[in-house]
């Protein structure tokens, strides 16, 4: 055999293979050509062990050693990545300073600011720079049980011990289907507070506000588009105490109304059926009763122990006795509505949003201890600021914040996401750890166009839009909801982010990736109107965000393309050919298989090979019309398509229907 035939056979450069030959007991010349069969299927056979032996002979004692050493030494690090991970987030769970995480993200071209979301791609290559072996965290929704379990244990170790617990108001959040009436609702409360005199009783929007009842204060949670709370649910139940449940008179239970159940039964809220628009005509809150009753939700009425307060919230009627009824279970779950209002505070960020003027604004709501103005505020152990000054839901500048009181807070150097736990910095020295980069008075994130992204490398057809809402609590919301419209042939790919009204620069990102300006609770300024107009750019704004995500869904839905079902129907032998003209002809043929109705699409076969397609526009059967021939019948047959048929040739009679797909 060639030693160059043996070279192929083994996958070696033949000079290769001549030098290891002899170093590993086969001694055939450096420059030989031919070698033995019999040799040459041993060296095949062996071929493994021999370059093992080759390897062991010829390295260098140093480079086995080195090469021990770091087999010994290089046990990667590993970290559990959720699909997408904040910047501060990953750096704990790298034990890696957040700075120099940002730093090492910018230069992969990441210029993400700590709050901010990265996908699990980014954190992953970022991750394994820095020597950590990555695994995907399915757990979901973990950092939100994590930040649950850190507020629970800052305020238990609190408790622990604390003889100087007193009751404070309860926090109830408001739940529903969309359009069941959670805002009106909401709006029919904040009227029945109104004091004379009081600058027109009109409540600024900090996202909850109180009343007060019988010298009781009450704290309302109220998040601009409540579906946005629904992607917030944990963060929801974890400030709240107690839960409405709102569902419309006129339409019963809906599946957003069983998804708050689900929510408010895992939080272990104590809930407040609210029966709702029984002022309608068509109204039927015994169905409503009903339909609890067969989800384990007996009304109290029938013995069971769910309460239910019917109202309008149109009218104002129920509102007092729905008022009464919170106090009432406040005062059943009192042990657990209390806290100290001598400490220092902590509480959970339920708005946010980065203010031209002011820099960044949070809405915090104090869970236990006293807020004060000049308080040094930390987040995860970051400085956050100093309380430069704090305003209630009146718009009125206050001194002190107690348990349960929502507050804006002005003077926090960078902008807080919803859901962060807030506490009083007591360490002065932390203040030195006080962060620069993140304050971006735009707060607009065009930092990382995506339109290349693996979606469209993978073919998926992506609706490129730009997305702009008032707070930062919906613009989260919305991006999380907008991510679970997964279909594999389209996306929504989120190009850029912000806060505040739309502009011009909004519209011109949208227009170089032909995609569209979504707003939420935000108008385009005039420029941006005007260049929309110019680019033929779309710019939609919504009120609710469920209607923002079913246009979505919609749009995305259209870019899917549709799916032919095709049925068949039956089969045609071809006996005879009675006319042929430049698109018809009339046939003759026997049904071997299923029936043939007239307007049915038909294939036309010649030996198994389609030369054509074609519409059946008349059967006959005895020169009499029908309205199908069927098996072993004869029949007539005019026929509309390419005159190619001959005797002997098969027809395919199908129907097709094409179908729309649907995103779930
Ligand atoms: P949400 O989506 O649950 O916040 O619902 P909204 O509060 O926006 O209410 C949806 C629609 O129902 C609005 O047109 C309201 O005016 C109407 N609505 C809310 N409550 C009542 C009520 O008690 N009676 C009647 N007739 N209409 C109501």
């Amino acid at each position: 055999m060639n030693v160059t035939e043996l070279a192929r056979k083994l996958k070696v450069p033949t000079k290769e293979l001549l030098e290891i030959l002899p170093v590993v007991g086969f001694d055939i010349g450096r420059r030989a050509i031919k070698i033995d069969d019999r040799q040459a299927a041993r060296i095949v056979e062996q071929w493994p062990k021999l370059k093992a032996k080759y390897r062991e002979l010829t390295s260098p004692a140093e480079d086995k050693k080195a090469a021990e050493i770091k087999t010994e030494t290089v046990v990667p690090k590993q970290v559990a990545i959720p699909p997408t991970i904040r910047v501060k987030d990953l750096a704990e769970r790298l034990k890696y300073p957040l700075s120099k995480l940002m730093a090492e993200l910018m230069k992969n071209g990441v210029l993400a600011s700590m709050n901010e979301e990265i996908d699990f791609d980014t954190a992953s290559i970022v991750s394994s720079e820095l020597g950590y072996e990555v695994t995907a965290d399915q757990s979901g929704g973990q950092a939100e049980e994590e930040a649950s379990q850190k507020l629970e244990q800052l305020l238990i170790k609190d408790k622990d011990g604390d003889k100087n617990l007193i009751p404070r108001p309860p926090v109830v959040v408001v739940m529903g289907h969309v359009d069941h009436g959670k805002t009106k609702l909401l709006d029919a409360i904040r009227k029945t507070n109104v004091i004379e005199g009081e600058s027109g009783g009109i409540t600024q929007h900090i996202g909850a506000y109180q009343v007060i009842k019988k010298d009781n204060a009450i704290t309302f949670i109220d998040t601009p588009g409540h579906e946005a709370f629904t992607t917030m649910r944990s963060r929801g139940a974890r400030v709240a105490d107690i839960a409405i449940l709102v569902i419309a008179a006129d339409d019963s239970i809906q599946p957003q109304t069983k998804e708050s159940i689900k929510i408010i039964k895992s939080a272990k809220l104590p809930m407040i059926v609210v029966i709702n628009k029984i002022d309608k005509p068509d109204a039927n809150p015994e169905r409503v009763k009903q339909d609890l009753a067969s989800l384990n939700l007996v009304p109290e009425e029938w013995g069971g122990n769910t309460i239910v307060v019917p109202i309008s919230a149109k009218a104002g009627t129920g509102i007092d006795e729905l008022l009464d009824m919170i106090l009432l279970v406040t005062e059943t779950e009192r042990v657990h509505i209390t806290a100290n209002p001598a400490k220092p505070a902590v509480g959970t960020i339920i708005e946010s949003h980065v203010d031209k003027g002011e820099g960044p604004v949070a809405t915090m709501l104090v869970q236990n201890g006293t807020l004060k103005r000049g308080d040094l505020v930390e987040i995860s152990g970051s400085f956050y600021g100093k309380v430069r000054s704090m305003k209630d839901y009146k718009g009125q500048d206050i001194e002190t914040a107690p348990p349960s009181t929502p507050v804006k807070i002005i003077g926090l150097k960078a902008s807080a996401s919803v859901g962060d736990i807030l506490q009083v910095t007591l360490d002065v020295d932390k203040k030195k750890k006080v962060s620069k980069y993140q304050l971006n008075q735009q707060a607009v994130d065009y930092s990382r166009p995506r339109e290349t992204s693996d979606q469209e490398k993978k073919n998926v057809k992506t609706l490129n839009v730009v997305l702009r809402s008032d707070v930062l609590g919906s613009l989260e919301a919305i991006i999380a909801s907008l991510t679970k419209l997964d279909h594999p042939e389209v996306a929504v790919n989120v190009i850029a982010k912000g806060l505040g009204n739309i502009t011009e620069n909004d519209v011109q990102r949208a227009a170089s990736a032909e995609g569209l300006v979504l707003g939420f609770h935000v108008k385009p300024t005039q420029s941006a109107d005007l260049l929309a107009r110019d680019k033929k750019v779309e710019i939609k704004n919504y009120e609710i965000i469920y209607k923002l995500l079913e246009d979505v869904k919609a749009r995305l839905e259209q870019m899917l393309t549709p799916e032919v079902i095709r049925t068949d129907l039956g089969r045609l032998k071809v006996l005879a050919v009675f006319r042929k003209e430049d698109k018809k002809m009339v046939i003759g043929g026997q049904v071997i298989d299923g029936r043939i109705p007239p307007m049915a699409k038909v294939d036309v076969k010649e030996d198994k090979f389609k030369k054509a397609t074609g519409i059946i526009a008349q059967v006959q059967v005895n020169k009499v019309k029908v309205t199908e021939a069927v098996k072993g019948q004869e029949c007539g047959i005019s026929y509309e398509g390419k005159p190619v048929i001959v005797e002997g040739d098969i027809l395919e009679a199908y129907t097709e229907e094409i179908r729309t797909k649907k995103i779930q």
